[in-house]
């Protein structure tokens, strides 16, 4: 199917879903996640009115940098290796998997400008999972106040992979809960404003639950 006809039914989802919560439908932006699929698809995402694209390894990223550039706005969301950090960071607008202080070291480090960055919480506490524990969050971020090369914009998770609706709006709450938390500490470095959460099987319950960013591979550009 063609990537526009999959952004039309998701967009009719996500109306859905932002009507159900009582949000607006533009608090929600969509990332298309184009790590299983060719440039070319890529292009065909943007060519539909997608402008943002998300990646998970710093080849997949920059190989398709090479040929889009800056059109859409960059997102890395997997699990970033210090040494790759070099990589990918004059590329990327946003980084959703920010989950140590090492990491942090190196981005503060390589960056030229501030780089809009999500802290990752292993809300399930599955072992798999990476990110910080839920109670370690807000004094991870208290000892980021010197990076100024480091905004943090948000909070961002991946949900246990289950059918389990109660589960995973639970873990979407707690996320929820804490950027409240976060966002309360008035932190000029930390605005946490956005929550990143959601894919393919799972968006609408984010939605409902508060993202404002959702991540889409396999729905929106296929696997
Ligand atoms: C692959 C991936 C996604 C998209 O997953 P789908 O189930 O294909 O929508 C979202 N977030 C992260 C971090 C990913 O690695």
């Amino acid at each position: 199917m063609k990537v526009e006809n999959k952004f039309a039914l998701i967009k009719e989802n996500i109306e859905a879903a932002c009507k159900r919560a009582n949000r607006k439908q533009e608090d929600v932006t969509v990332i298309a996640v184009t790590k299983y699929v060719s440039t070319e698809r890529a292009l065909e995402a943007l060519n539909s009115g997608i402008e943002h694209l998300g990646e998970n390894r710093d080849d997949g990223l920059t190989s398709k940098w090479e040929v889009l550039g800056d059109r859409p706005v960059w997102h890395f969301i997997g699990t970033l290796q210090t040494r790759k950090v070099r990589n990918i960071i004059d590329k990327v607008t946003y980084i959703h998997s920010l989950d140590r202080l090492s990491l942090a070291e190196e981005i503060q480090k390589r960056a030229k400008t501030s780089i809009k960055c999500f802290v990752q919480v292993n809300v399930s506490g599955e072992n798999s999972k990476h990110g910080i524990d839920p109670e370690n969050v807000i004094s991870f971020i208290r000892q980021l106040d010197s990076f100024t090369n480091i905004q943090i914009v948000g909070l961002m998770t991946m949900a246990p992979n289950t059918e389990n609706q109660t589960v995973l709006r639970n873990c979407f709450r707690r996320l929820k809960e804490l950027q409240k938390e976060v966002k309360g500490l008035n932190l000029e470095y930390a605005p946490c404003n956005e929550l990143s959460m959601g894919m393919s099987n799972d968006y609408m319950i984010a939605i409902e639950e508060g993202a404002t960013f959702i991540r889409i591979g396999t729905a929106l550009v296929g696997e």
